[in-house]
């Protein structure tokens, strides 16, 4: 399957660079972005100067994501993709190299990142943990580097651009009074956050949560027994009183942790379903970067008060 993908790739990648002579300078920027997170932000800066598509929706996760038929399409004819890069999205990270060979604007928004900030991880092949959004300064960051990045690919467009930027970012800083003033209600000893996958590093390092996941940074690998029973001892022994589900992994793996807490004669409560890799429901409110911090943070402070 991927690799018959990757033959209609090449294929349309040879008819490309006929069309792309043929494009209208008054048409709308094509731009196409992969997680969630990432088409919430192109949205806020570009609003309706630009046409967007992302590729992955709700309950998406992008460790796993393959290019579909439809995705090449979308992406052959891209004026510029935006993805998160240090191999969050592991199964196309070809798929955008082929790109790149092809002259087509292909933007890492991690790449603005000091890697000195970046939290390594011996999971992936960048040796960074790729999941930033957790950290709304790193989030910040990405947003100014993509502003930028259109504002240059797209000049008759920048002050709109640079507006919506703006008006972006000051969201983003009354996100972090709220959330700051929230998390400071929770006993730092309650600070401990388990979940399906360590996708809240940074997270952790920014509100000082002690985060625990049951799969490691990425999905691709199934937590083993023995991951299930050492975390169960350290439940018990720090006396968590809840764990979470993430909404882009199947539920089981955090089950098969309570279920192990219980047969060792305690109780641990699946304190409800956090958004970890992808958004909510593109029609609500956890179907935005806001949202899906606010509700975030809520769930957690809810759970382990
Ligand atoms: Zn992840």
């Amino acid at each position: 399957m991927y690799k018959h993908t990757f033959l209609i790739l090449t294929l349309m990648l040879s008819l490309f660079s006929c069309k792309k002579v043929t494009k209208d300078p008054n048409e709308k920027l094509n731009v196409v972005t992969t997680t969630s997170m990432i088409t919430d932000m192109v949205k806020n800066i570009g609003g309706n100067v630009i046409e967007l598509q992302g590729l992955m929706g709700n309950g998406v996760d992008p460790h796993l994501y393959k290019a579909s038929e439809g995705d090449v399409t979308k992406l052959v004819n891209a004026d510029v993709i935006f993805y998160n890069g240090l191999h969050l999205e592991g199964k196309l990270e070809e798929v955008f190299e082929k790109m790149r060979h092809q002259n087509i604007k292909t933007i890492a928004i991690s790449d603005v990142i000091d890697k000195s900030t970046l939290i390594s991880s011996e999971y992936f092949a960048s040796s960074y943990d790729p999941h930033i959004w957790f950290d709304i300064n790193n989030w910040k960051l990405a947003i100014q580097f993509t502003t930028e990045k259109l504002k240059e690919i797209d000049p008759k467009n920048a002050e709109t651009y640079e507006k919506n930027s703006k008006a972006y970012l000051a969201k983003l800083s009354t996100l972090q009074q709220d959330i700051l003033q929230k998390i400071t209600s929770l006993a730092p000893e309650k600070r401990i956050l388990v979940t399906a996958h360590d996708a809240f590093n940074y997270f952790g390092k920014a509100y000082q949560f002690n985060v625990v996941g049951l799969q490691g940074l990425s999905t691709a690998t199934e937590a083993g027994v023995q991951d299930v029973q050492k975390l169960a001892a350290f439940i018990i022994e720090k006396n968590v009183k809840a764990i979470f589900v993430e909404s882009s992994v199947p539920k089981r793996t955090i089950e098969a942790l309570q279920a192990a807490v219980k047969s060792k004669g305690h109780e641990v409560t699946i304190g409800g379903t956090l958004y970890s890799d992808a958004l909510g429901n593109p029609d609500t409110v956890e179907g935005t970067y806001v949202g899906m911090f606010t509700y975030n943070v809520k769930t957690i402070i809810d759970a382990l008060q």
